[in-house]
């Protein structure tokens, strides 16, 4: 049994009320660690050592800054495997998955914004011979990163760095249901030589330890991956205080197919949209609009392709769908399986829990399921399951494949697939979405803006959007 620690002004603190919380392996249902229960005793003394911090770090060269963040990433990139594993037992996500995207991207995140602080300028406004402006960006203080369990190591540090570029301390909140990564975070932290206090983690449950830090006065900015209700919670609370905040939040994603697409590239870019991370993903594809003239062997091709993914211990090579998080997640997209019977809907392939033999027979494992004959107004197509639960619906037309992909409060991701590139522009456009994809799902530039519209969230993440996000603007202006 590991026993995780918060990491606090440089060092691993046990939580001070000593409570901790179980930290459950998704692929077997049993507990490998335990994970702070941290209090608002705890808080205190993350924020005494990240505003201590602030003034040395704030006045630190963006040289000094860069080449630190440079260090982390290069401590992940030696770690890498040990973390992949780690992030794999946390998650019940399949080891290569975490192998190559989870990590790697950790390290990415360290790295490209270690370089992209170096690249961030500010504006000049002249006014002729009777004035000057320039613009300032100072960072705000000490700010708050919350992340979720699906990308632990990966959204944590999408947060954190760009957070540190800017010459903010941060107090990061991970989940508790998946901490281990973040834990080892601050190993690497200490041997990089990242000054005590820069950055704090203090582990715990969300609504006890994460409300408090949400709500700290001394708290400027807070940058938040979750649930649209979460987002709204955070922002009741932060509004009345005039904090910034971004928040990244559900989604509930359309992937749409047109007949003149590639169709194996668009047969493998719906079912990785659908299921990749076993659907839970804010960018999963859950709605796959299919153009009625290929739907029937479109379908016939995906389930085919949906029942022939490999579901397993998560710690086998050739896993490519592990478990689910908790039980009680599991049970929840079960219950979105019975509430699309309820709603007519047809189950094409899996939708039930499976049972893995030998060390995993206890684990958290669904069969990925598609699904058909619901409208798009209903339950099943408007919420967001967050599991491998992907709906087929046939349209007739742009017009109306437009309609039904708009058709939800979110507005997070879109996928179109399609050979002509104008009607990709065009469908781009027009749909409601902070992030098209066409011709292919997931593929990021680290420089763009990254986020969703409507109930998916307020602001955008990435490039300098980030680095603008974490600093105070000021407008000084010079009578000439
Ligand atoms: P939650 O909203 O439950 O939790 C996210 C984080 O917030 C966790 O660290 C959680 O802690 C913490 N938290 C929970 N309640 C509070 C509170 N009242 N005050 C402060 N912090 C709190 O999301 P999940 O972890 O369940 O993640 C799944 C959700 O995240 C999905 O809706 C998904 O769409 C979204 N998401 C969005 C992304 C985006 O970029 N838009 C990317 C990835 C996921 P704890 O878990 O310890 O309770």
């Amino acid at each position: 049994m590991i026993t995780i620690a918060n990491y606090v002004g440089g060092k691993f603190l046990a939580p001070a009320a000593g409570h901790y919380l179980d930290d459950i392996e998704p692929a077997t249902g049993r507990p490998y660690a335990l994970v702070p229960g941290s209090d608002a005793v705890d808080l205190e003394a993350a924020v005494a050592a990240a505003r201590g911090a602030f003034p040395g770090w704030a006045r630190q060269t963006v040289e000094e800054r860069s080449r630190l963040l440079l260090r982390i990433a290069e401590g992940i990139e030696r770690e890498a495997e040990a973390l992949a594993r780690a992030e794999s037992i946390d998650t019940g996500k399949p080891i290569g998955l975490a192998r190559q995207v989870d990590i790697p991207r950790a390290a990415a995140n360290f790295r490209f914004f270690a370089h992209a602080v170096t690249q961030f300028a500010s504006e000049s406004h002249g006014m002729g011979t009777a004035a000057i402006n320039y613009t300032l960006r100072d960072p705000l203080g000490v700010v708050a990163c919350l992340s979720p369990w699906n990308l632990p190591l990966y959204l944590l540090s999408w947060k954190i760095a760009p957070a540190l570029a800017a010459g903010n301390t941060v107090i990061a909140k991970p989940s508790e249901l998946a901490p281990m990564t973040a834990y080892w975070l601050g190993r690497i932290c200490i041997e990089a030589g990242l000054p005590p206090g820069v950055l704090n983690i203090v582990h715990g449950s969300g609504p006890s330890v994460g409300q408090a830090l949400v709500a700290h006065p001394a708290i400027k900015a807070i940058s938040f991956t979750g649930g649209t209700k979460t987002g709204a919670a955070i922002a009741s609370v932060a509004a009345p205080q005039f904090k910034k905040l971004s928040l990244e939040l559900g989604g509930k994603n359309p992937t749409i197919v047109f007949a003149d697409c590639d169709r194996e590239q668009a047969l493998d870019g719906a079912l990785r949209a659908a299921f990749a991370n076993q659907g839970e993903l804010c960018l999963c594809g859950s709605r796959i609009f299919v153009e009625r003239s290929i739907y029937e062997p479109f379908k016939r091709d995906l389930v085919a392709r949906a029942e022939a993914l490999r579901l397993g211990d998560p710690l086998s090579e050739d896993t490519e769908q592990g478990a689910l998080i908790t039980e009680a997640h599991l049970d929840k997209v079960l219950s979105y399986v019975q509430l699309a019977r309820e709603e007519g809907g047809r189950i094409l392939t899996g939708g039930v829990r499976v049972t893995v033999p030998g060390r995993c027979e206890a684990g958290y494992f669904l069969k990925p399921a598609i699904l058909e004959g619901l409208t798009h107004d209903c339950r099943t197509n408007r919420e967001e399951i967050f599991g491998p639960v992907a709906c087929l619906l046939p349209f007739d037309d742009e017009d109306e494949a437009l309609a039904e992909a708009n058709g939800t409060e979110f507005g997070l991701a879109a996928s179109v697939w399609t050979r002509d590139l104008q009607r990709g522009h065009r469908i781009a456009q027009r749909l409601d979405s902070g992030v098209v994809w066409v011709n292919t799902w997931l593929l990021r530039d680290l420089r763009t803006p990254f986020g969703g519209m409507k109930h998916s969230g307020v602001g955008r993440e990435g490039g300098f959007e980030a680095l603008r996000f974490f600093t105070e603007v000021k407008n000084v202006c010079i009578k000439l």
